[in-house]
């Protein structure tokens, strides 16, 4: 059996992630700080399942991570956790650079450390993959997309820090030889995703009745990606990506912010109409916009796709809408996260 020490599997991909993982019947170690946007309630299915064990800490924290790679022998280290909300980072940029640079460093000490101490067949197999953003590129124009050789040139604090750790991942490869893997992702969305993220916002917003905020005049570019396919990709990539290589991972599916805005209106009105029959893009809202907002990421996959075969499951239609109605039928999930009781409970903690 295959064991891997994942971080950040509590949040939203890396939930996701380990769901999928354990289903399959990989044993994960969970490293999670369960910052805000970290929450058991996404993991209450795999309460008591020994193929999984939740630990909370920071991964930053060496001897907790040395401590854990010792005990469980990883066969792979995957790196989810990080800061993720580029609202967030410019309110308050130190705690981005404090997980996703100096976290992640700390995190490859630890992982180059134990993987040089390996031996044979399991050392040569040893993977250290590290999931990060397109948004490391910066803002593209009307055309063209990014490659796995376009410069990155960040613009947020949150690209910013992702970067700087992208760099850092590099750097322990042609240093130290340790065998890293890097994903660049287009924006996800789908089940468990923290409602301050666009998709599960609008989604929630418009159930409630409530102003769906769109930034300046909604026509900055996004590519989708359901969630479910990164971590496809995530797993194509572990199992048969080239050592010290990046591969881009994108669904070949933009969209401005007030297209996506208006399709989660329609499903909404098609499956739950407004009382008084109104259409719910009547709720829309532009609020002025955020600063330094790129316009448009696109990404070219076909390294990804060409090379290890990869490719999405889900159209953009189809993941929106299965989205929508997850999150209709998961709506004890959203209420705890948005009166904060998700926070209260600790499931199956290691010490
Ligand atoms: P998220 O914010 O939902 O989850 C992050 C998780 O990391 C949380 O569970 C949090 O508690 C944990 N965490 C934060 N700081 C930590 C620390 N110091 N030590 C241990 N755990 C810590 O994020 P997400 O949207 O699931 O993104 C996961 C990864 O994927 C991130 O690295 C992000 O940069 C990358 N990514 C996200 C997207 C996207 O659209 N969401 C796209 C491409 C890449």
């Amino acid at each position: 059996m295959q064991t891997w020490l994942v971080t950040g599997g509590a949040g939203f991909i890396g939930g996701n992630f380990v769901l999928g993982a354990v289903a399959d019947g990989i044993k994960i170690v969970n490293l999670d700080a369960l910052t805000y946007a970290g929450n058991l309630d996404t993991l209450s299915t795999l309460e008591g399942d020994p193929r999984h064990a939740f630990v909370q800490g920071d991964i930053g924290d060496r001897v907790l991570v040395a401590r854990l790679l010792a005990e469980h022998r990883p066969d792979a280290v995957v790196n989810f956790a990080a800061e993720s909300h580029v609202d967030r980072s410019i309110d308050g940029p130190a705690a981005f650079v404090q997980t996703n640079v100096v976290g992640t460093l700390s995190l490859l000490e630890a992982a180059r450390d134990y993987w040089k101490g390996l031996e044979g067949p399991a050392k040569d197999a040893f993977r250290f993959l590290h999931v990060s953003t397109d948004e490391v590129y910066g803002s593209l124009g009307d055309s063209g997309k990014f490659t796995e050789s376009t410069a990155y040139a960040p613009n947020s604090p949150y690209s910013a820090s992702k970067a700087a750790s992208d760099h850092l991942v590099r750097a322990f490869h042609h240093t130290y030889g340790l065998p890293v893997l890097t994903t660049n992702c287009s924006n996800n969305y789908g089940p468990y995703q923290f409602p301050e993220k666009l998709i599960p916002l609008v989604i929630a917003k418009a159930i409630a009745g409530e102003p769906l905020p769109v930034y300046g005049d909604g026509k900055n570019v996004r590519d989708w990606l359901y969630v479910g396919d990164h971590c496809s990709a995530i797993r194509a990539v572990l199992e048969r990506g080239r050592v010290g290589e990046t591969y881009n991972v994108g669904g070949d599916a933009e969209r401005q912010n007030i297209e996506v805005v208006n399709a989660i209106c329609a499903l909404l009105d098609e499956r739950r109409p407004r009382e008084d029959g109104k259409p719910r893009n009547s709720q829309i809202a532009y609020v002025k916009d955020r600063p330094g907002h790129d316009r448009r990421y696109a990404i070219d996959a076909s390294k990804i796709q060409d090379e290890l075969g990869w490719k999405p499951s889900h159209t953009f239609e189809q993941g929106i809408a299965g989205t929508v109605d997850w999150y209709l039928a998961h709506q004890d999930w959203v209420r705890r996260v948005l009166d904060g009781s998700y926070r209260l409970e600790r499931i199956g903690q290691e010490a």
